[in-house]
Parts: structure tokens; sequence; C-alpha cells
């Protein structure tokens, strides 16, 4: 394929812009190559500044699982767009998509609007500590909850008492308030906990992980940490920012059989505008401003447009509820297909799969944490990457993503993908 077009773009932006991407792993560093410019595109498929087209498996990164430009969202946002496009104040539609919210997903009350993931786990943690009156928080290497400073942390060299930035910008002092366990370890958090005793607010966890690859939390892990939260009054924060809306209505905890204390959301409940939303029960939503102390606030939160793709998309998932089953069979046929590729050809992999989301690691280990993540092979990755991108196939520019099939995807573009993968290790 020819990226005459993009690579000029990328060049020119990054003049002005830092790396050319206003978010890093856009840029392709991962994978080596100049990233691609998006001109256009429509249900499964992505159309390139040089009029390559690709099927997408990234949707966005998760929000659009209906498919690109998917007609009544971009309706809704349209006819919104005419009557004014932010107002700084209350508007029905923030009802509207609160009270959906709440219905489809079990054990919340109340939701608060927010702009981003990240805004929405920020503010989770703020209001966790604020409700419990402790500041220690327990998170788990490898998940991602956006970019604020309290989640960008690795384990310190007192790792059990506290963690180290992970970034320069981020102080010590934030950071030894994060402690940091192993994903699906739950005597790594006992540990923690004992060893913090009546000081740890929260643990925040992606229920279902997707930023090291996908990965499963076992039974014994997942329904551990609520019985110590329980015991401990911890509250439990499960960030459904790629889970929420995607692994059916109630997310997460309706699959799992969890219930989480604080959810956050993002990604599909914005429709593919900027959107994000926590939500928990009366009792601790109502700390927060103006109703209680802790603040919280947002000159375009509950953004009208936004807020009308954000109820387009739940007023169609929550009506054709079968999508995320049918998104699953989708998921599974491309399981299968990579299965019987992979395994002819002798290559050492792992598939993790769970409802929409799948990933794929070049490694001989079961994939069950960050460790084992990082242990798949890198330069096997990027072939695969940069072959099946040739083919015109868009996968995530990183190991360390999740797919996320949407809707808009026929089997017989899964049947390509699993064709393209064939020819990719010829
Ligand atoms: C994407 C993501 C975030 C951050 O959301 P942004 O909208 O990018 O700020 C947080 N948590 C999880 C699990 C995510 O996948």
């Amino acid at each position: 394929m020819i990226y005459q077009r993009s690579s000029a773009l990328f060049q020119e932006a990054k003049k002005y812009i830092p790396g050319g991407v206003n978010s890093p792993v856009r840029a392709f560093k991962a994978v080596g190559g100049d990233p691609i410019f998006v001109k256009e595109a429509k249900g499964a498929y992505l159309f390139d500044e040089d009029g390559n087209r690709f099927i997408d498996y990234i949707a966005s990164w998760g929000p659009l699982i209906l498919g690109h430009a998917f007609e009544p969202v971009i309706n809704a946002v349209i006819e919104k767009a005419r009557k004014g496009t932010s107002f700084g104040m209350p508007t029905e539609i923030e009802t509207e998509l609160a009270r959906l919210a709440v219905s489809m997903v079990p054990n919340i009350d109340k939701i608060r609007f927010v702009n981003s993931g990240t805004e929405a786990c920020m503010s989770a943690v703020r209001l966790a500590r604020g409700y419990t009156g402790k500041d220690k928080i327990i998170k788990f290497a490898g998940c991602y909850h956006g970019h604020s400073d309290s989640f960008l942390i690795q384990a310190g060299s007192g790792a059990l008492t506290f963690g180290s930035p992970n970034s320069p910008g981020v102080t010590q002092g934030t950071a030894k308030d994060t402690l940091l366990a192993d994903y699906n370890d739950l005597e790594g958090v006992k540990k923690l906990v004992a060893v913090n005793k009546g000081e740890i607010a929260a643990i925040i966890i992606e229920p279902i992980a997707g930023n090291m690859g996908c990965i499963i939390p076992n039974d014994e892990f997942i329904h551990g940490l609520r019985e110590i939260c329980n015991q401990e009054g911890i509250l439990l924060l499960f960030d459904e920012v790629m889970t929420g809306f995607r692994l059916g209505k109630g997310g997460a905890q309706e699959v799992l059989g969890v219930n989480a204390d604080i959810v956050m959301f993002g990604k599909v409940i914005g429709g593919g505008l900027p959107v994000g939303a926590f939500a928990a029960r009366e009792e601790i939503m109502n700390h927060l401003a103006p109703d209680g102390p802790v603040y919280q606030a947002g000159t375009l939160s509950g953004n009208p447009l936004a807020m009308s793709a954000g109820l387009a998309m739940l007023t169609e998932l929550n009506k054709r509820s079968e999508v995320f089953e049918s998104l699953a069979d989708k998921t599974e046929h491309l399981h299968e297909g990579f299965d019987n590729v992979l395994r002819q050809k002798g290559i050492p992999y792992q598939i993790n799969r769970f409802g929409s989301m799948i990933s794929l690691h070049f490694t001989d280990e079961p994939v069950v944490d960050f460790a084992s993540s990082v242990k798949g092979n890198n330069q096997t990755f990027k072939k695969y990457f940069h072959g099946m991108l040739e083919k015109g196939i868009y996968l995530p520019p990183s190991a360390f993503e999740s797919y996320f099939l949407n809707d808009a995807l026929s089997y017989a573009d899964l049947d390509e993908t699993i064709a393209a993968l064939t020819s990719v290790f010829e």
C-alpha cells in the first residue's frame, strides 16, 4: 500500500504537535513506521488519506461498538448541534442519559458525567477517599485508568507500603499513596491490605483487563477482592471504561456476577464523543458536590452533543441486547480462525478472549498478568502488525491492547482477516 499523503501529513503534524499526535499510542512507536491518517470511516471500514481501505479492529479504541458513523448517533448529534452546542446550564438530555444508564447497569443509583475515562477514574478515586476518609489505593500492574498522577505508578523499592512514579512530573508524594499489586494475585492483595491496615480507601481494577492485551480475572481472584473490600471497609472500583456497555448491558459487574462500589465509564457511553462517567449507590454519590463535600466539576460536562451521542448509542444497545451475543460469536469465529492458522504455522502464541474483546500474544505461556503479557515476542508482533496492515487489516499498533470488535464487521470481513493472517506467516 502507498501511504504518501499520510506520511506528508505526519511530517507536518510533527511540526506543531508533540510527536505529531494527541495521544501517544497513535504514533506507531511500538511497531515502527509512520501512523496512518484517517480521512473517513463507515461501518467496519476506515479510509485513509491515500484512499486505502482497512477493516477496523480498534473502533476508536472501543467506543464505536456499532460501527463507524452509525446513523442514529450521527443524526442525533446533527439535530442537537443546530440547537446550540453548550450552555453551562442543566439540560433534560443529561437526565435522560443518566436514567437510561442507571436502568441498564446493576447496583448504581446515580451517575455523574465527565469528559473522559481519565477524569472518571480520577474523580472516582477522590470520591472513594472522601467517602472512606482514607488515602491509599491499590491498583494492578498493567491496568490503565487514564493518565492522572495517581495511576502513573510502578512498584517502588518499598513496594508493600508505597509506589514510585513511572512518569516524570508525578511526585513522590502522590506515588506514596498508590500501592501496586499483580493481576490475578489475591495473596499479594491480602499482603498489601494487611501491611497497610486501615489506610486503604479503594481497590481499582479493570474487571476484564484490556490494556495489557485482554486478560481475564479468575473467579477466586475477583470474588476474593469483593470479600476483602467488605471485610476491610475498602471500596471496590471497577474501571469499566472499556467493558461498560460492551460486554453486556450491565458490563463486567453483570457478566462476572460481582458488584463494585463505584463504576467508571467512558468510550461506548459517549458513542464516539468525549464522555466519561462514574456511578455508585446513592449513599456514596451523595458525598459529591453540590450535595456533599467532595468537589468535582466540569465546564463541558454533560455537553448536549456528547449526551445526544451517548443517548442514541445506549438506546440502541438497550433495544438490541442480542448485539452483545452476536459480537461475542464473531469474536469466537475470529479466535477459531486465528487458532487454525497459527497452530499450523507452529508459531508460539496465546489468544485471550472475553465477549467482543480479544488479543493475540506471541508467547508459549498463558497470559494472566502484566509480567506474562510482556513476554510476548515483539519482533513477531511487528511483523504481524505490518503484514496485516499491508493486507488492509487495522489492528492496535501495540501488543498491549485488546482488539474491539464492532457490529458492522461481517463474517466475510472476519474471513478476510483470517486469510490475511495466513499470508503474513507464509
Ligand atoms: C481508555 C481507558 C481509560 C482512559 O479513558 P480516556 O477517555 O482515554 O481518558 C481508562 N480506563 C480504561 C480501562 C481505559 O481503557
